[in-house]
């Protein structure tokens, strides 16, 4: 119990895994789609800014390629000097010749020596983006073939519109991420709690099932879902389970209501016998009629613990290549003696071939006695008792038939319940309770075999046990 609850306070609900697990798994889709939008965004800015650049540059080319052909250097120095360093355009701006010779440069980057790359490094076109004093800045790094001529040039332009454009996108989704899990996380809660509220309504009720009231059932739910199948399954178990109770209850019933007749007679007798003084001869005969009962008390008794003992599933085959032919045999003998009492015909017809069954020799042997003790019981004198033993394809058939009374088509089918009989009175003063035949197909069923019963009113009945033939064992040879 302890170890139980222990547990259950580790583990976390379904509801609460499931959000959790929604939670998470909507936090990484967040963070991959923010980021994917920020490079995105990123990029798209930085092309705008690159493509001011590049103009720039296209600009710079015309005023070059405007210029005559045969400047000399200091000449066109001071014609770019005199153009850049009143325009925009020239802020960052770093121009030099072939040779490296410096044509222009602008007063930022006059102050800011380091910040580029000495012009004979620039090979192809460079793109990258600098900070300088706290400034964004985007630079491109070209060679500028003009009149014959190749210049290196070096220009920037601003990027803080990118750059605090970008700022601003992530502090919106640095500020609404949050919000939007927190949303997301009661959403998810909620419909994990609708989606398991049918759970607390079968707990609430299963609890509530006991064995005083067996016949009350989990609410039906009509939600065509796990949870519905999952309802219905267990009302079905609690259906198979009342109805295994109520036969219990009701043999327990049965059971005590039997024992309490011979009980009720053992004490009236002992009584009527204390009641005066009598003579020895009517003690004796007192005393015979208890002893009676006494024994008819323990065969219910024997009868009721092996069903109680079937119905507990501990009654336990020991299954073994059984010879039917010998077991008859056996039991027949045991039954002579009473067919000479009884005065009836008694006669058995057993096959000449094996004929094994996997058995238990005890019970089958049970079975046989059950069968003859009813014929013996009902058939009055004279009248006979026939048994056969034949073999049929693959089974084997016990039958035992008498010439009594027979047994009603109606009844026929009942008389295998458990404490039914035909005729309560009668079959009381034969001292039954009903229990053989139940007892008997539980036998033969556990033999994976069958018990029928033939019969009419007045012409005798014939009941017949088949049972599934077995290859006779192999005996060992004995050792020379
Ligand atoms: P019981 O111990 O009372 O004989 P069984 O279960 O063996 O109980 O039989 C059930 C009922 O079937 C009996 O009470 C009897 O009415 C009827 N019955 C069983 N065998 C025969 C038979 N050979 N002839 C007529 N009736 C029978």
């Amino acid at each position: 119990m302890a170890k139980h609850e222990k547990t259950g306070m580790r583990r976390l609900s379904i509801g609460l895994r499931l959000t959790l697990w929604y939670l998470v798994i909507f936090a990484i889709a967040q963070l991959v789609f923010g980021a994917g939008m920020w490079f995105i965004l990123r990029h798209n800015l930085y092309d705008l800014v690159d493509d001011e650049l590049e103009s720039q540059v296209e600009d710079l080319k015309s005023f070059l390629q405007s210029q005559p052909k045969d400047r000399s250097i200091a000449k066109l120095k001071e014609e770019v000097n005199e153009t850049y360093a009143i325009e925009h355009s020239g802020d960052f701006l770093e121009v030099y010749a072939e040779k490296g010779e410096l044509i222009y440069r602008s007063a930022f980057l006059q102050a800011h020596q380091a910040v580029l790359l000495p012009p004979e490094q620039v090979q192809q076109t460079i793109i990258r983006s600098r900070r300088i004093e706290g400034r964004p800045l985007r630079f491109i790094l070209q060679k500028l073939e003009v009149n014959g001529r190749v210049y290196t040039v070096e220009m920037g332009a601003p990027a803080d519109d990118a750059v605090e454009t970008l700022s601003l996108f992530r502090s919106y989704l640095l500020m609404f991420a949050p919000l939007l899990l927190l949303v997301a996380a009661a959403g998810g809660y909620w419909l994990s709690r609708r989606a398991l509220s049918p759970v607390d309504a079968l707990v609430r009720t299963a609890r509530e099932v006991s064995g005083t009231n067996l016949n009350s059932r989990l609410q039906k739910l009509e939600t065509g879902d796990e949870l519905q199948r999952l309802s219905d399954t267990l009302n079905e178990m609690l259906d198979r389970i009342e109805t295994a109770f109520m036969r219990i209850t009701q043999f327990t019933a049965d059971a005590s209501h039997e024992l309490r007749t011979p009980v009720s007679l053992i004490r009236t007798e002992a009584e009527l016998a204390l009641r005066r003084s009598r003579n020895e001869a009517e003690y004796k005969e007192s005393l015979r009629h208890i002893l009676l009962e006494a024994e008819r008390t323990t065969a219910l008794i024997e009868q009721l613990l092996s069903l109680a003992r079937t119905d507990s599933g501990r009654e336990k085959l020991h299954l073994q290549p059984v010879d039917l032919r010998q077991t008859l045999r056996s039991v027949v003998d045991g039954w002579q003696q009473v067919a000479t009492i009884r005065n009836l015909e008694f006669s058995a017809r057993i096959a000449a071939s094996d004929s094994f069954v996997m058995g238990d020799d005890t019970l089958l042997r049970r079975l046989a006695d059950i069968l003859l003790d009813n014929a013996f019981k009902y058939t009055p004198s004279p009248g006979s008792v026939r048994l056969s033993l034949e073999q049929r394809g693959e089974s084997v058939a016990i039958t035992v038939q008498d010439s009594g009374p027979g047994i009603a088509e109606e009844e026929q089918s009942k008389i295998f319940e458990r404490f039914y009989r035909v005729d309560k009175a009668r079959s009381r003063a034969q001292g039954g309770a009903g229990l053989g035949l139940a007892i008997a197909q539980w036998i033969a069923v556990q033999h994976r075999g069958s018990i029928t019963v033939e019969s009419q009113l007045g012409q005798g009945a014939s009941f017949r046990v088949e049972l599934p033939m077995t290859a006779a064992p192999v005996q060992n040879p004995l050792p020379a």
